[in-house]
């Protein structure tokens, strides 16, 4: 049985539907959704409701009885009465999932620039053009303020700031927020990425980051894939001794800033493969990992990502922080007591 599991891509390949109707659930579809008796062990409160309900082609589900949400992958966990936080027992589900539905998902990462390769010219059954992911950009954004207020209140100084070419935008799709070039692991802008500068707006329509859309351009479908490189990762030019990842761009700014260069971001809490194969690339096999996360939950289920498909090509260190903090809250005297050892 295949040890790799790409948790995104496993999540967007898995049949919801086929899922709950695996663990016994009657599914009663009307278009995209299925609503009915939550289903979950865990389920506190009226059983004779029908309080879960799930979108079969997002793959998500909620239950307004015991408050339960997630993804299809969360979903089996919690019917296997596995804790969430449990990143070994939460990797056995999605194994068994993927052996059980989707078994031609195998492969470890000598298979991904395959995979990557068919991703790049698969067609969508819904969707009758090619597909293309993560082209190069053919444009650059102009006139970006790199003084605005944002970036300097937030400790960056003006080197920083230049060399990761960020800067407030007043126009466009990125409108009021700061825009962050993204350059795949060749160096080529692939999109910007943006980041609210006044958090106080920040709602369900407007969220922290805004990535680019998929959209259709000259007879192709163009989308973004953030899990398919590492931010910052095309600075590494030549494999290191230490590489740190962390969750987010700001760390990895705050990194550089406090001379540790060598620091790439997954741009979110999902870790793939291809993510997995570009760190082994790019460290030493002598050379060490370190992990950088958030203290909070979403960053222990990072880090624990990272470990279990880091761990078995490279050595890794999780760096845990304090409760409630992040990379960005760390003086460099704390950085270099984490990594000196
Ligand atoms: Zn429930």
């Amino acid at each position: 049985m295949s040890t790799w599991v790409n948790f995104k891509e496993l999540r967007e390949k898995l049949n919801f539907e086929a899922v709950l109707r695996h663990y016994g659930v009657d599914v009663k579809r009307k278009g995209e959704q299925h609503h009915g008796f939550c289903p979950l062990p865990l389920h506190q409160g009226k059983k004779n409701s029908p309080s879960f309900s799930a979108n079969l082609e997002r793959g998500i589900f909620k239950c307004f009885g015991c408050g339960a949400s997630g993804n299809v992958l969360e979903f089996a966990a919690l019917m296997e009465n596995v804790d969430l936080e449990n990143g070994a027992a939460f990797r056995k589900v999605a194994l068994d999932l993927q052996e059980r539905f989707c078994p031609d998902l195998k492969g470890g990462p000598k298979d991904t620039k395959k995979a990557a390769e068919k991703e790049r010219t698969k067609t969508e059954p819904t969707e009758e053009l090619p597909v293309v992911v993560n082209p190069p950009l053919d444009f650059e954004l102009k006139g970006l303020d790199r003084e605005h207020p944002y970036l300097k209140g937030r400790g960056f100084f003006r080197e920083t700031i230049d060399c990761f070419d960020l800067g407030f935008c007043s126009r466009g799709l990125l409108k009021d927020r700061v825009a962050i070039p993204l350059h795949d692991h060749e160096g080529k802008l692939v999109g910007y990425a943006g980041r609210v500068v006044d958090d106080a707006t920040i709602s369900k329509d407007n969220p922290r980051y805004r990535f680019p859309s998929k959209r259709k351009r000259a007879g192709q479908v163009i989308e973004f894939r953030k899990t398919m490189f590492l931010y910052n990762g095309f600075r590494v030019k030549t494999p290191v001794d230490d590489l740190v990842i962390t969750e987010g761009f700001a760390s990895v700014w705050w990194l550089y800033q406090n001379g540790y260069a060598d620091s790439v971001a997954a741009m979110g809490a999902d870790f793939s493969e291809r993510q997995t194969e570009l760190i082994v690339t790019l460290v030493k096999p002598t050379g060490r990992v370190w992990i950088l996360a958030d203290g909070d939950d979403s960053g222990r289920r990072f880090a624990q990502s990272v470990l279990l498909q880091v761990s078995p090509h490279r050595f890794v260190r999780w760096v845990k922080i304090a409760e409630g903090f992040q990379p960005t809250d760390l003086a460099e005297e704390q950085l270099k007591s984490y990594f000196t050892t």
